[in-house]
């Protein structure tokens, strides 16, 4: 039998390590709703839907979802790439800018509905892992296995400044951990779906923890609630 992980959690936590690394051992499907979410924005940016000021057209984004494809193409390398109308855009989301706009537009009601219904839709089979902010809440709130996890702002906003330079991407410290800390109070303030911990989560505090460790903690909790859905 298969089940479904919902991975929810502050931004820079490491979810999609973790989430990648479960999924390719246990043979289920990965979903990253962040890509979406940035996919969404990264269009809105090329549309000039959103200002200098940051401001968003709603309006405008809103009329246009129709035309916003969004897909994920799996790479020779067994890795995945956020595709935006048929377009590779898996470095271009992960840029700065596109982190500075992106939650403004995840707060969007009528963003979130279209994107909630492609994930339940990617689950509707399950045999799938999916991180996000509300898939253990508002995606999935029926699964089997809901994970939340936290790190320090600081610890977070060091290892996402990493990520950057090994990118090539011009930025400092103190700018991520101010979009870190941003993101999360608008992720966690918005009316629709905001990001919050499910009553039925377990916990994941991985600031002091190596990635080997987390695998290990992470597969140790799906064959628990493999075991428990099976009886
Ligand atoms: O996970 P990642 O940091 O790439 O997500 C980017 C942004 O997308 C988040 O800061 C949040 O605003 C939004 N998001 C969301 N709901 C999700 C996943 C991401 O609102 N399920």
């Amino acid at each position: 039998m298969s089940i479904i992980i919902a991975i929810d959690g502050f931004s820079s936590t490491g979810k999609s390590t973790i989430a990648k690394a479960l999924a390719k051992e246990i043979g289920y499907h990965y979903v990253d709703t962040g890509a979406m979410y940035r996919a969404v924005t990264l269009y809105a940016m090329e549309h000039k839907l959103i200002g200098a000021d940051g401001s968003v057209d709603e309006k405008a984004l809103v009329g246009k979802l129709p035309e916003i494809k969004i897909g994920f193409s799996l790479q020779p390398d067994g890795t995945q790439h956020t595709t935006l109308n048929g377009r590779d855009v898996e470095d271009a989301i992960r840029r700065m800018d596109v982190s500075q706009n992106v939650s403004p537009v995840a707060a969007i009601p009528e963003v979130r509905h279209a994107l909630v219904a492609m994930q339940q839709e990617y689950g509707r089979e399950k045999g799938i892992v999916m991180d996000g902010r509300d898939i253990g809440t508002t995606v999935f709130p029926d699964a089997e296995l809901k994970i939340f996890m936290t790190a320090s702002a600081e610890t977070r906003a060091k290892r996402r400044l990493n990520e950057l330079l090994q990118k090539g991407q011009a930025t400092n410290f103190e700018e991520v951990l101010a979009n870190v800390v941003h993101r999360d109070h608008i992720d966690q303030t918005r009316k629709e779906s905001p990001l919050r911990r499910a009553d039925d989560a377990i916990d994941l505090d991985n600031s002091e923890m190596t990635i080997d460790e987390q695998n290990a903690w992470l597969l140790a909790r799906y064959r628990e609630a493999l075991k428990k859905a099976g009886q």
